[in-house]
C-alpha cells in the first residue's frame, strides 16, 4: 500500500480521499477483504494514517463518500470508518484496557527476560523467521511499509496468539511501533478481540483456506496453523464509564494553542484566532517502551509541522519532543515567555499522548497555566453509544449521520 512513504499533510490526505472515492461504494463492499499484497491492486482506501492523526476527520471522509454514492451505496465503507469512532469511544469509556495492556506488556517482558526459549521465539517471530511464509511476509511488509491490510492484521494476530503462542500484548506493541496508523484504541481492542479477551467465548481463528482465498492464492499455510482454539474463560466486561462531555471553555487573549499528534486539524475546531503562542509537541515515543520505527516518527513529525504551518501564531514553538520532565519544563517556559495563561488542545483520547499529558499538566499547573481540552461534536455525539457491540453502536450512529446530511443540505 505504501511502498513510498505517504506524505503527512492534510492536502495529501484529501488527495488520497479524492482518488479513492470512486471505489468507496460497491467496489469496496465487494473487494475490501481481499489482500493482494503490498504491490497489488488492493481496493481499500489506505486512509488510516491520516484518519488516525486527524489529518482527515471521520466526518469529512463520510460526507464525501455520501456525496459520491449516497449513504446506502457507501454504507459498508462508512461502517468501517465508524469502527474507528466506536473503538475510540469504547476505550474512552473503559480506559482500564489501556492500563491493563501496559501491565500485560510489562509482565510479558519480565517473562521474556527469564525464559530463554520464549525470548528466542519472540525474536524469531519479530524477525519474520517462523517458517510460516505468510506470517514472515507480513512481518517484512509491516517493517518496510508501516501498513498491513485489515485481514492480514487479523490473521497475523491470530497466528501470533494461537499458533506461535506468544503473549498478545507484545504483538500489539510490535504493531503500535510499526504501523503508521498505530492507534491505542483500534490496536489494543482489536488484539483483545482476536485473542478472545473482548467478547466472552469468542476468539478469531485464522484458517489456511481463508488466507488462501483472500490473498488470491499468494499464501497457503496448510496444516501449519493451530485451529483447535478454546477462547479463554472467565472474560468479563468491565463497567462502562461516562462519556466525556464538552466542558465550558472561553477563548481569551492569553490563550495559546497546543497541537498534538492526536488531532492535527485544530483550526477546524478552534478557528483561526490571533494566537499569542502556537506549540506542537511530539509524543510518538510514548507509544511503547521499545523503539518506535523511524517511519512512524517521521509521519507524526511531518504531520505536526503541517499543522503548525496551517495555524500561525505570534510565536511558534516546535515540534518539541515531549518525552522527559525537562521537555515539560520547556513547554511551560515557552508558555510563560508568551504570557499564556491557558493552553487549548483538541481532545486527547486515552493513549500515549494522554500519558504524556499526565507528565505535562502538573508542570503547567504549578506555573498557573491551565490546559483546556476541547471535545469535537463528532466524538461528543457518537461516543455515548460505544457501550456494547459495534452493531448496537451503528444503530445509533446511522441516524446521526442521516441528521448530519440533512443539516448539510439545508
Ligand atoms: C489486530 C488489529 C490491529 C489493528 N490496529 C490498528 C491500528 O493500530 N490503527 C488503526 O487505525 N487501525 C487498526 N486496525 C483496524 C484496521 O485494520 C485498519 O484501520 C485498516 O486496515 C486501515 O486500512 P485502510 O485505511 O486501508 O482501511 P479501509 O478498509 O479503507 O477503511 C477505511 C477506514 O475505516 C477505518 N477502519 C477500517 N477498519 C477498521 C477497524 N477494523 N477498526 C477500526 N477502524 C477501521 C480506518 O480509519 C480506515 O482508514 C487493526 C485491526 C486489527 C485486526
Amino acid at each position: 500500500m505504501f511502498l513510498d512513504p505517504p506524505e503527512a499533510t492534510h492536502t495529501a490526505g484529501l488527495d488520497r480521499l479524492t482518488a479513492f472515492l470512486p471505489n468507496a461504494g460497491g467496489d469496496y463492499a465487494r473487494w475490501r477483504n481481499h489482500d493482494f499484497g503490498p504491490a497489488g491492486d488492493n481496493r481499500v482506501s489506505g486512509l488510516s494514517p491520516w484518519l488516525r492523526h486527524r489529518l482527515l476527520l471521520e466526518e469529512t471522509v463520510i460526507d464525501h463518500a455520501i456525496d459520491h454514492h449516497g449513504l446506502d451505496g457507501a454504507e459498508k465503507f462508512i461502517q468501517e470508518v465508524c469502527w474507528r469512532t466506536y473503538w475510540k469511544g469504547f476505550l474512552e469509556r473503559r480506559p482500564m484496557h489501556w492500563h491493563d495492556y501496559h501491565v500485560a506488556c510489562e509482565e510479558a517482558r519480565q517473562q521474556q527476560a527469564k525464559d530463554r526459549r520464549l525470548a528466542a521465539d519472540i525474536e524469531q517471530a519479530l524477525g519474520g523467521e517462523t517458517g510460516i511464509e505468510a506470517f514472515d511476509a507480513w512481518v517484512q511488509e509491516l517493517r518496510e511499509t508501516g501498513y498491513l491490510h485489515n485481514h492480514a492484521r487479523m490473521w497475523f494476530a491470530s497466528i501470533w496468539v494461537f499458533t506461535l503462542e506468544l503473549p498478545w500484548a507484545l504483538g500489539a506493541d510490535f504493531f503500535l511501533r510499526h504501523l503508521l496508523d498505530g492507534d491505542p484504541a483500534s490496536n489494543t481492542l482489536s488484539w483483545r478481540w482476536v485473542a478472545g479477551l473482548h467478547t466472552p467465548g469468542k476468539a478469531y481463528i485464522a484458517r489456511s483456506s481463508n488466507i488462501n482465498k483472500y490473498t488470491n492464492g499468494r499464501f497457503n499455510p496448510g496444516y501449519q496453523l493451530n485451529t483447535q482454539v478454546s477462547p479463554p474463560e472467565g472474560i468479563e466486561r468491565p463497567p462502562v464509564g461516562p462519556s466525556p462531555t464538552a466542558a465550558d471553555w472561553r477563548l481569551t487573549p492569553t490563550s495559546g494553542l497546543l497541537i498534538t499528534e492526536e488531532d492535527l486539524l485544530p483550526e477546524t475546531l478552534l478557528g483561526d484566532p490571533d494566537w499569542p503562542l502556537v506549540m506542537a509537541v511530539q509524543t510518538t515515543d510514548w507509544r511503547s517502551q521499545g523503539s518506535v520505527s523511524d517511519r512512524v516518527r517521521r509521519f507524526a513529525r511531518s504531520g505536526l509541522e503541517d499543522a503548525l504551518a496551517r495555524n500561525p501564531g505570534a510565536r511558534q514553538e516546535g515540534p518539541l519532543e515531549l518525552t522527559h520532565p525537562a521537555d515539560a519544563e520547556a513547554v511551560r517556559d515557552a508558555a510563560l515567555a508568551a504570557g499564556v495563561e491557558q493552553v487549548l488542545t483538541p481532545w486527547i483520547p486515552t493513549g500515549p499522548t494522554a500519558d504524556a499529558m499526565a507528565m505535562l499538566d502538573p508542570v503547567l499547573e504549578a506555573a498557573g497555566i491551565r490546559r483546556q481540552p476541547v471535545l469535537r461534536d463528532w466524538d461528543r455525539l457518537h461516543w455515548p453509544a460505544a457501550t456494547h457491540g459495534f452493531f448496537r453502536f451503528w444503530k445509533a450512529a446511522r441516524p446521526l449521520i442521516v441528521e448530519r446530511q440533512a443539516t448539510r443540505a439545508s
